[in-house]
């Protein structure tokens, strides 16, 4: 829903002044009671002013939508990664599908010898190979997505961009990397759980 200009200039009025009552704020709206009924009751409603019998209209700093966006949309990345599960490219199925129960994830980020990114493998991706008899065996490079298909985000970039890029391309999880001469490294991942339960926490202030 979005407030009328009149509003936010209540809103603001209440901000600098409260507790303040409505014939306060008519008077410096230069309104009169009554036109300013309707939009009390509208911010009471959504919890944005708060009134008090007797006392007046005050702002209720726990909920503004507007702010919890913006705090939303300015965390880094680097403030709320979680760790990385990953595996060598040269290790087995069964190395890696023991290695998605024991750390209880769902995608499991793949690397070479020297550490850096060279794709990703989830659930579905081993439930496919479990197909084939000799899956056991077989290395899990061959049920990964490769690089450069691998999308990714980097530890200053903003939470914002990781939940665009997980439901542009609808995949679970994104491999926090940084750039290092002959590849890229992981030093995070940022998965749909983090995400909300950053918006929850938000929410709940
Ligand atoms: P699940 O297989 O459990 O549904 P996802 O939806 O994350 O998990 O994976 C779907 C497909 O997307 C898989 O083939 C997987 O390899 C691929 N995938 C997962 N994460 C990424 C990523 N960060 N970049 C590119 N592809 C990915």
């Amino acid at each position: 829903m979005k407030l009328t200009d009149r509003q936010k200039a209540i809103i603001e009025i209440v901000k600098s002044f409260e507790p303040i009552t409505s014939d306060e704020i008519a008077e410096k709206l230069s309104l009169g009671k009554s036109t300013l009924r309707n939009d009390l009751a509208v911010l009471g409603m959504l919890e944005v002013l708060e009134a008090k019998p007797n006392v007046g209209y005050y702002y209720n700093y726990d909920f503004s939508p507007g702010e919890k966006r913006e705090e939303f949309k300015s965390k880094l990345i680097k403030e709320v990664m979680g760790i990385a599960i990953t595996a060598r490219s040269t290790a087995s199925y069964s190395d890696v599908l023991s290695k998605l129960f024991i750390y209880d994830v769902g995608t499991i980020f793949i690397v070479d010898e020297d550490n850096h990114l060279v794709g990703v493998t989830s659930r579905k991706d081993m439930l496919k190979l479990s197909r084939n008899a000799e899956a056991d065996k077989l290395p899990i490079a061959l049920a990964m997505t490769r690089v450069p298909n691998v999308v990714y985000i980097h530890e200053d970039d903003l939470v914002s961009d990781a939940l665009r890029k997980i439901i542009l391309h609808e995949i679970d999880c994104l491999p926090v990397v940084r750039e290092e001469s002959g590849g890229r490294i992981i030093v995070g991942k940022i998965s749909k759980t983090t995400l909300i339960k950053i918006l929850l926490e938000i929410l709940e202030g």
